[in-house]
């Protein structure tokens, strides 16, 4: 399993750089709380499913990754699309993070939440051209560039503008990850970057085009690496290839080194913190580069917690089936990449075993499957489980599939709650498919205000 990840870790699950992190949910009169909030109370007050977030451990994650890599000259930037939420983004930018996007919805989330534009770099395979100039407009940090075709379109297009446009390549250093088929992003035969052996040819033309101003490489090799080997092999590689443009009488300024630090998992620990700042030092710290990395899971993964409530239970062939109400479009992560998410009930063990739960959604695909708990307990209707690690791509890949709502999220900090984001209700999009009054009026249908 690429990421299963435990929910309340134990001794052997913790890396020993981050004790702090286990302490936001503990049981309290028997029933579980976040940051002390009873997550019973807030179910009652926003309804199952819902998202929940530690403001203090978004904190405490960027502190001690930002401790740990600073002192070799490398700064931080969030990767929005683990969690673009506005209030999760804005206690990252207000310790200073930077962000990493994809998207103009992700820029436009970025500056909202009040990152500074030279904070903030712009990655992804499609940038359109209205991304393009409105990132120019604003005056992004960098523009990380995927191909020749997107090199020359971002070079028109800040030419037209006068302006030239801080880029790096996208490097593709052909490195396999280790990890899960979907979410490695640097072999060969992978969509993303230029591949290295092109970069030289390539960096000098742009060097020379009048709209760019080509600052350096960037890299990202994968998702939930829990092995600094393959950093320690893209790095290296990148490391020689600024050697050789440089020898070849080029500029190279700044390396984008990429996120993909995974967060453990019930196997395997997560890679020790000290001994990733060490792998970055010993590969690159040399060149006298500016460093970024864009982690997105590592910040934000164990901040978060996805809670649901328990609808049926339903014994079929020897399957006990506990049918909940958070299904694969709430949480993606299952369905997509065989992830594995630890859960807790929110009550107090009960006397007895129990049966291995499958824990299944209600949404109409077999794979709408959670998994198999086998240290659930007893289980009944009515009561509330906890799935662990959901701060990242949980929210953000959530759809509206069976037409069920956007599920609601919540902010826990400093014994309190808020709602962050409302649920996204059926009258809402009842409201955006409203057909035209003469397609209506064919219909019979009666769109009267
Ligand atoms: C997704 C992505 C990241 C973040 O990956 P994590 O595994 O969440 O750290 C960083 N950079 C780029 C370019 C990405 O696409």
């Amino acid at each position: 399993m690429p990421a299963a990840t435990s929910l309340l870790p134990t001794a052997a699950t913790v890396p020993s750089q981050a004790p702090a992190f286990s302490g936001w949910l503990d049981r309290r009169n028997g029933t579980l709380c976040a940051d002390g909030v009873a997550l019973s109370q807030i179910a009652v007050e926003v309804g199952t499913p819902f998202y929940c977030y530690s403001a203090s451990v978004l904190r405490q994650r960027y502190t001690a990754l930002a401790a740990a890599v600073s002192p070799v000259g490398v700064s931080v930037c969030f990767a929005v699309k683990a969690n673009s939420n506005l209030n999760v983004l804005a206690e990252f930018a207000r310790l200073g993070c930077g962000m990493d996007i994809v998207s103009g919805g992700e820029m436009e989330r970025a500056l909202a939440a009040g990152t500074p534009a030279e904070r903030i770099i712009f990655s992804g395979v499609g940038k359109t051209r209205d991304e393009i100039r409105r990132a120019l407009e604003v005056g992004l940090h960098q523009i990380n560039i995927e191909s020749v075709a997107e090199l020359e379109t971002v070079a028109e297009i800040a030419h037209a503008m006068g302006l030239r446009a801080p880029v790096a390549l996208r490097v593709n250093p052909d490195v396999d990850a280790g990890t899960h088929a979907k979410i490695t992003t640097a072999r060969k035969d992978s969509k993303f970057g230029i591949a290295i052996g092109e970069i030289p040819a390539l960096y000098a033309r742009a060097s020379a085009m009048p709209g760019l101003e080509v600052l350096g490489l960037a890299v990202h090799i994968g998702s939930q690496i829990q092995s600094l080997a393959p950093f320690q092999r893209a790095w290296s590689a990148l490391a020689d290839l600024v050697r050789e443009l440089r020898d070849a009488g080029l500029t190279v300024a700044r390396l984008d080194l990429g996120g993909g630090l995974g967060i453990g998992s019930e196997t395997e620990p997560a890679p020790d913190l000290e001994a990733y700042a060490r792998t970055i030092a010993e590969t690159v710290g040399d060149l006298g580069c500016a460093l970024n990395i864009e982690p997105g899971r590592w910040l934000a993964a164990p901040a978060g917690v996805l809670v649901t409530e328990v609808t049926y239970l339903k014994e079929s062939s020897g399957a006990d089936f506990a049918v909940i109400d958070a299904a694969m479009n709430d949480l993606m992560r299952p369905a997509l990449y065989d992830a594995h998410h630890a859960a807790v009930p929110i009550h107090a063990p009960r006397p007895g075993s129990g049966p291995a739960w499958r824990l299944v959604g209600p949404v109409c695909e077999s794979s709408d499957d959670f998994g198999s708990y086998p240290n659930l307990g007893p289980l009944e209707p009515g009561d509330l489980l906890v799935f662990g690690s959901a701060g990242a791509y949980g929210a953000t890949m959530s759809s509206t599939y069976n037409s069920r709502p956007l599920v609601p999220e919540v902010m826990v900090d400093d014994g309190r709650f808020r709602l962050i984001r409302k649920r996204a209700e059926m009258d809402l999009f009842l409201e955006l498919e409203k057909p035209s009054d003469w397609v209506a009026a064919a219909n019979g249908v009666n769109v009267a205000e």
